[in-house]
C-alpha cells in the first residue's frame, strides 16, 4: 500500500484535485479509523470521493452498493479514467465476464466492487463474498443513494432492506451510508434499517452557492425568452416539462430553432430513452427535454442550466431536480417559468388523486412552490428553511437578491395581521386570515362570527395579493409560523408577539407588477474562449475514442484552467486542479501541444496587429474574422475554418462592427430583413434582444438581430 505523507498529497496524487470539498477531509478520517458513517451532503457535494479516497488507502476490497446500473457504469469509468482498479458486476454483463472479473477480485486486483442490493444479497453472491472476505478481506460497505431503504424518502427499494443481514454477516466491518435527502426522518430511518453502529454523523450545508436561482413569470415572451437562454448557454442543458405531449412539442420547436436537442420521457422505448440519454451525456446532443422521469442516476456534472417550463410539484423535487445542474461547481443556473394556469392544471391532477391525506399533502406541497415561486425574499432563505436550515439571505445569487425589490416598511400592517390571527385562535390558514381583515362576506366567516372580531375589515385598503404577500414574508423570515399537517394553520412564535408589542420592526421587499425579465449575465472569467473551445474540441475526441463521456477526461472546471494558465511544460500542467498522475501521463502532452499551437498562432497575428497602431484595439483573433469576412465568407464557412462556433463569430463580428470596422452587413442579413429590423428598432428603439424578436417574429435570428442592432447603434452614436 503506497504511504502518503498527508490526505492532500494522496487526493493529489489519485483524483488530482488540490483541496477537498467542504466536510470530505473529516469524513475520510473517520472512515479510516473504521467508523461506521451517515454522510448527508447534497447533490454534488462530492459523496463518491469520500469512501473512494479511502478505499485506496486500506487493505481489502470496498464493496459500494448502488441502484442504477447507469450510475455504477458512471463511477467505474470515471474511477478507470484515473488508473483506479474498480469494477462492476450486474446484469448487463456475460457469464464470461462476470467470472473473469470476480477472479480479478479474489486475486486481489480490484479495490472498488460496484453491485446491485439485490445480486449482493443474492444465495449465490454471499458465499463469492465469504470468498473474498477469507482472501483480500473486505475494507468497507459503502452504501450509496441509501434512502433508498426508506419508504419516506422518494425512492423506496425493498432490496435495499435486506441490507441490514451484512451487518451481522460481517460485524467487523464499517459500513458507510451516502444520501442526498435532507429530511430529518429519513435520516434516522436510514441508521435504523441498516443497521448502523454508533455512527458518526456527517450532514453537509444544503447551499450550492454556484447555483444562481431564479424565477421568470411565463408570460408569451416564454418560448423567446426560454430560446435565448438555451443560446447564451455554453454547456448541457436540462428542460424540465410536465408533460409527455408538452415534451414532444417544444422538442419540435426547438429543433426547429436549429438546437440541438432530444426528448426524453416514459412514452419512448427503452432504447429510445437509453440512446437519447448517452448521447446527452456525451455531449452529442446540448439540449434534453424531459418529463421528471430524467435525471436520476445522471452523474452528468457539467449542466449548466436547468429550466422547469412548468412549475415543480414540491420544492423538495425541486432542489433535486434543479441540483442536477453544476454539480462540479462551476457557476449554473436554475430557472423556473412560473404560471398560475399551470398551477391550475396541478390542482386539478390533485383533486383527481381518491386518497385525501395524499391529496392534502400534495396541495400544501403546491402552495410551498408557488410561495417559493411568488417569495420576495432570498431564493436560497426560502429554500434552506425547507430543508430546516437557516440562512440569512443576501446570496447576491439569486434573482431577488441581485434585483431586490423595493423594500418598505410593513410594521402596521403586520401587526393588524399578526393580531388577526391572534384573535382567530390560531386556527385557520392564511387565505382566512386575509379574508377577516378585508372585511370579506362569506359562510366561514358568519359560520365562526368572525365578523365580530375588532380586525374584521381593518385591511380593505390593502390587496388579497398584497396581504399574501406580508403573509408570505412573515413566514420565510420566521416571524409566523405554519403547521405542517396538510392544512397549513398559522400560528404565532415569540416573535410575533414582538412585532405586536411594537418591539421589532417588520420591513418586507414588496415585488412590483411583473415585467419581462430578461436575460443578465452571470458573471464569466475573461479567460482565452478561442483556446477553450479547441481544447474541449480535443477532449471531445478523445472521449469517443474511448466511447466515454468527455467530462471523464478532465472537468470543465479544468479546461478552464488550462485555457487561463496556458502550462508550458509537464510540470506545470500537473499542478492544475483536475489533473492526477494518470491523467497527466495520459493526456499531458495532446494538451501541451493544443495549448503551444494556439499561442503560437496568436503570437503571429499579434505582431501582425502591432503593425498597424490604429487597429491595436481589436483583438488578433477579431482580425482573423474580419480577414475571413472580406473574403466573402459566410459565418458558418469562418466558423468552419476557424474551428470555432458560430456564436463566437458572430460575437467577433458584432465587436467589430462596435469599432466600426468595415463589416458588409449586406453579406450576412438579406437586405429586407435587415431593413425590417432597422425599421422596429426605430420604433422600439435601444431595448433587449427577446422582445425585438418576438416583435419581429421567428423568420429573423437572433444572430441577425444582434448583428443589425449593433449597426443601428452605431449609427445613432455618430
Ligand atoms: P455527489 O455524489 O455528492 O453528487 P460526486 O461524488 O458525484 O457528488 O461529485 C461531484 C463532482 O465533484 C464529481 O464530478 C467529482 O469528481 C467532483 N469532486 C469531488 N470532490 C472534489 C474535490 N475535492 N475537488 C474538486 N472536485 C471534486
Ligand atoms: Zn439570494
Amino acid at each position: 500500500m503506497l504511504q502518503y505523507p498527508n490526505l492532500e498529497q494522496a487526493l493529489k496524487y489519485h483524483f488530482g484535485y488540490d483541496n477537498f470539498r467542504p466536510g470530505q477531509r473529516k469524513i475520510i478520517e473517520d472512515a479510516l479509523q473504521n467508523r461506521d458513517l451517515l454522510v448527508v451532503m447534497p447533490t454534488g457535494g462530492g459523496k463518491s470521493l469520500c469512501f473512494q479516497l479511502p478505499a485506496l488507502m486500506k487493505k481489502g476490497l470496498t464493496v459500494v452498493v448502488s441502484p442504477l446500473i447507469a450510475l455504477m457504469q458512471d463511477q467505474v469509468e470515471a474511477l478507470r479514467n484515473n488508473n483506479i482498479s474498480a469494477t462492476f458486476l450486474n446484469s448487463s454483463l456475460n457469464p464470461y465476464q462476470v467470472r473473469s472479473r470476480e477472479e480479478a477480485i479474489l486475486n486481489g486486483k480490484v479495490r472498488l466492487l460496484y453491485v446491485a442490493p439485490e445480486r449482493l444479497m443474492s444465495e449465490r453472491f454471499l458465499p463469492f463474498l465469504d470468498l473474498v472476505n477469507h482472501q483480500v478481506g473486505i475494507s468497507t460497505f459503502a452504501i450509496d443513494e441509501a434512502h433508498c431503504v426508506s419508504e419516506w424518502g422518494h425512492d423506496f427499494r425493498p432490496e435495499y432492506r435486506q441490507l441490514r443481514s451484512l451487518r451481522s454477516r460481517y460485524p467487523n466491518v464499517p459500513t458507510i451510508a451516502l444520501t442526498a435527502t435532507a429530511t430529518e426522518r429519513v435520516r434516522s430511518d436510514i441508521i435504523q434499517q441498516i443497521g448502523l453502529k454508533q455512527p458518526s454523523i456527517h450532514i453537509a450545508s444544503f447551499n450550492r452557492q454556484n447555483l444562481y436561482y431564479e424565477v421568470r413569470p411565463k408570460t408569451k415572451y416564454a418560448y423567446a425568452e426560454l430560446l435565448e437562454l438555451i443560446r447564451e448557454t455554453e454547456g448541457a442543458v436540462i428542460v424540465y416539462c410536465l408533460t409527455r405531449k408538452k415534451v414532444d412539442e417544444l422538442t419540435f420547436k426547438l429543433q426547429n430553432d436549429k438546437v440541438s436537442v432530444l426528448p426524453y420521457h416514459a412514452g419512448l422505448t427503452d432504447e429510445e430513452r437509453s440512446n437519447n440519454q448517452t448521447r446527452f451525456i456525451r455531449d452529442d446532443a446540448r439540449v434534453m427535454v424531459a418529463t421528471i422521469a430524467f435525471g436520476m442516476g445522471i452523474n452528468k456534472p457539467d449542466v449548466r442550466l436547468v429550466i422547469h417550463f412548468d412549475i415543480p410539484r414540491n420544492l423538495e423535487s425541486y432542489y433535486q431536480e434543479s441540483g442536477r445542474a453544476g454539480r462540479d461547481g462551476e457557476p449554473s443556473r436554475c430557472t423556473i417559468f412560473f404560471s398560475f394556469g399551470d398551477i391550475k392544471t396541478i390542482e386539478w391532477s390533485i383533486n383527481q388523486k381518491t386518497d385525501a391525506q395524499e391529496q392534502l399533502i400534495a396541495k400544501q406541497q403546491l402552495r410551498q412552490m408557488i410561495d417559493y415561486a411568488e417569495g420576495t425574499d432570498c431564493r436560497r432563505t426560502i429554500q434552506l428553511s425547507y430543508f430546516g436550515e437557516r440562512f440569512l439571505g443576501n446570496c447576491n445569487n439569486c434573482d431577488n437578491c441581485r434585483h431586490p425589490k423595493p423594500v418598505e416598511d410593513w410594521t402596521i400592517e403586520a401587526m393588524k395581521f399578526l393580531s388577526c390571527v391572534a384573535r382567530c385562535k390560531e386556527r385557520f390558514g392564511m387565505l382566512h386570515i386575509i379574508d377577516v381583515l378585508r372585511g370579506a362576506k362569506n359562510q366561514k366567516i358568519t359560520q365562526y362570527e368572525h365578523d365580530k372580531l375588532s380586525t374584521y375589515g381593518i385591511g380593505k385598503d390593502k390587496s388579497v395579493d398584497e396581504w399574501r404577500m406580508l403573509g408570505r414574508s412573515l413566514l420565510h423570515q420566521g416571524l409566523l409560523e405554519q403547521t405542517s399537517d396538510g392544512y397549513s394553520v398559522l400560528k404565532l412564535n415569540a416573535h410575533s408577539w414582538e412585532v405586536m408589542r411594537r418591539q421589532r420592526k417588520v420591513e418586507i421587499a414588496v415585488s412590483t407588477t411583473p415585467k419581462v425579465s430578461l436575460m443578465e449575465d452571470i458573471p464569466k472569467a475573461a479567460e482565452a474562449e478561442e483556446l477553450l473551445y479547441k481544447l474541449r474540441s480535443l477532449r471531445k475526441q478523445l472521449a469517443d475514442e474511448q466511447s466515454v463521456p468527455p467530462y471523464v477526461i478532465f472537468h470543465d472546471s479544468t479546461l478552464k484552467l488550462m485555457a487561463q494558465v496556458q502550462p508550458k511544460t509537464l510540470v506545470e500542467f500537473g499542478k492544475l486542479s483536475g489533473v492526477g498522475s494518470h491523467k497527466l501521463a495520459q493526456y499531458g502532452e495532446k494538451f501541451l501541444a493544443e495549448i503551444r499551437a494556439y499561442r503560437e498562432a496568436k503570437n503571429s497575428v499579434s505582431s501582425a496587429v502591432d503593425v498597424i497602431p490604429s487597429l491595436s484595439l481589436i483583438s488578433g483573433t477579431e482580425l482573423q474574422t474580419l480577414h475571413l469576412h472580406q473574403q466573402g465568407l459566410s459565418v458558418a464557412e469562418i466558423a468552419k475554418q476557424r474551428k470555432l462556433s458560430p456564436a463566437t463569430i458572430v460575437g467577433h463580428l458584432a465587436r467589430l462592427i462596435e469599432k466600426n470596422q468595415p463589416v458588409d452587413l449586406n453579406q450576412i442579413v438579406p437586405l429586407e430583413h435587415h431593413q425590417k429590423i432597422w425599421q422596429v428598432l426605430e420604433v422600439l428603439g435601444d431595448i433587449p434582444l427577446t422582445p425585438l424578436k418576438e416583435q419581429l417574429g421567428t423568420a429573423y435570428t437572433f444572430d441577425e438581430i444582434r448583428l443589425v442592432k449593433e449597426k443601428w447603434r452605431q449609427e445613432k452614436r455618430k
